[in-house]
């Protein structure tokens, strides 16, 4: 791969399912892009391997055939890619094996939603290849010091990898514990795996087998993605069934913070909006708060508050409380509601179905469109983020950076990221958001109504509070320097392993 990197940084092999913007379902894809990025510009050459989906491969730039993988028992030749990202300069690896990853679909699911019935094959071939790959291939002249492993789509390549001698240190980051990649007995025996893995110490979990586990229990460090969540799912409310594995890793399981990707995100330079803005120009904000109307059908009014949403539709982000919500906002009068997400289909229809009843006052886009997110946190004056539960959150942060006021529930990365606005948070010019302890509709109701309150008496306050937010440093710096020191704790531990 071309290009370099300065002496003395780590070789950090960064594996993922999905990577923006070649594929994104969700926040991983978007820290898959960002995190190596800001481990290269701290001196390290962080490279991303992903596996070579059809849209993933028509993006990559330079892309070129690197290496036979050499793996027995699978459908069809597997290959190793290489190319570059099409927007930065981040060398990126695809595993092309067509008869698993050649689909339309998303990563996960085809066309209509369903999980890809194969998954527990496609993603051992990927934790294969990922072992491969870590132990260095000999046709590609690069062996990472780090495999930095993350979510259940990469949670057997530690497990591979733990039994050689001659393998670089592993870290594994939960970017959401409730996606375990969980399958029955009857996968486990048709995947071939080593029949000492079904054990306790191994990948099973309550008589089926996990990847996420196998992820966790398998790698020198473990982390998750805020401090909050990893205190929380600590707990068997929000361990999902880990929790006590996850208590028993001690300080081995660590929060570090996501940050947001400057670049992709900027209100001056961001070219999805009608209009610009910064700190110093503020007042133009207003621009694309008329264009996101327009774009929403809503009618035209300056003088109507906007509260956006934008999500996948799932029991977990807490659309339902919002839905809830609609007839005590509608009383409000001056308030309108533009939602953009996609996934539940009873939640779609049920947002399609209000959106339908109050044509004026709340629109809904189902559906996946990156740039109309963009425009939706430019152009609403405040964001609602009711999340039952959310290892970290990304379009809180971004709302901050628009100098869009996020209203958030106090749980995982929405508490670590957004400082509840009381006298002294005020005084203090800490203060960026309203945030609500309970998951239902009243208390989300509740921060609605002290936010409607403030922006209603105090103008002047209000714009400190966006002012505050946009000022916020949310950059990956502060996160890529943990995850350096995070590495450097793995290939300590490892380096005693090999001792011992
Ligand atoms: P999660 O990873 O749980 O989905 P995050 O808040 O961490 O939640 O990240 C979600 C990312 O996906 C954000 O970048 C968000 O803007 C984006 N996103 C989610 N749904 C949509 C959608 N329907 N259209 C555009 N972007 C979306």
């Amino acid at each position: 791969m071309p290009l370099s990197v300065a002496p003395g940084g780590q070789a950090v092999l960064f594996a993922s399912s999905e990577a923006h913007p070649l594929i994104k379902t969700g926040g991983l894809a978007d820290v898959a892009a960002s995190l190596p990025m800001a481990l290269r510009e701290l001196g390290h050459d962080a490279r991303l391997i992903i596996p070579a989906y059809p849209q993933a491969k028509r993006l990559v730039r330079e892309l070129r055939v690197l290496s036979d993988v050499g793996l027995k028992g699978t459908q069809g030749p597997v290959s190793l890619l290489g190319g570059l990202l099409p927007d930065r300069d981040l060398p990126v690896y695809l595993v092309e094996a067509p008869a698993y990853f050649c689909r339309e679909g998303n990563p996960y699911t085809d066309v209509s939603g369903r999980d890809w019935g194969d998954n527990p094959e496609r993603f051992l071939l990927f934790a294969r290849v990922l072992a491969r790959v870590a132990l260095g291939l000999p046709t590609i002249d690069w062996r990472p010091d780090v495999l930095h492993c993350n979510d259940w789509q990469t949670g057997l390549a530690p497990v591979f990898l733990s039994r050689y001698e001659e393998r670089p240190a592993t870290v594994f980051t939960v970017h959401n514990l409730a996606y375990q990649g969980v399958f029955d007995r009857a996968t486990f025996d048709r995947l071939g795996l080593p029949p000492a893995l079904w054990s306790i110490g191994g990948v099973e979990f309550h008589q089926r087998m996990s990847f996420l586990k196998g992820g966790i229990a398998f790698s020198d460090r473990t982390n998750t993605v805020s401090p909050t969540y990893a205190e929380e799912v600590r707990t068997a409310e929000y361990g999902c069934g880990l929790d006590g594995l996850l208590r028993q890793l001690g300080s081995r399981f660590r929060g570090i913070l996501n940050g947001i990707d400057y670049r992709t995100w900027d209100p001056l330079h961001d070219a999805s909006l009608a209009q610009n803005y910064d700190l110093d120009s503020l007042e133009l904000k207003a621009a694309n708060k008329h264009e996101l109307q327009r774009h929403f059908d809503l009618p035209h009014d300056e003088h109507s508050l906007v509260l956006g949403h934008i999500g996948r539709l799932v029991e977990q982000k807490g659309v339902d409380m919002i839905l809830d919500l609609v007839p005590r906002l509608l009383e409000r009068g001056n308030i309108q509601l533009v939602v953009q997400g996609e996934g539940d289909r009873v939640l779609e229809q049920r947002l399609l179905e209000h959106a339908a009843q109050h044509p004026s006052h709340l629109s809904v886009r189902i559906g996946y469109d990156e740039a109309r997110a963009h425009l939706i946190e430019a152009g609403s004056d405040l964001f609602l983020m009711p999340s039952r539960f959310e290892p970290c959150g990304l379009n809180q942060m971004y709302s901050l950076r628009y100098g869009t006021v996020p209203i958030v529930r106090r749980t995982g990365g929405l508490a670590d990221t957004v400082v509840d606005t009381t006298p002294d948070s005020l005084a203090s010019n800490d203060a960026t958001g309203f945030l609500f302890d309970d998951a239902d509709a009243d208390a989300l109701w509740g921060a609605i109504e002290r936010a409607l309150r403030l922006h209603r008496e105090e103008p002047a306050t209000w714009r400190r509070l966006v002012q505050n937010g946009m000022t916020r440093d949310l950059s990956w710096q502060a996160s890529a320097n943990y995850y350096q020191a995070f590495y450097e704790e793995a290939l300590e531990s490892r380096a005693q392993q090999a001792v011992a």
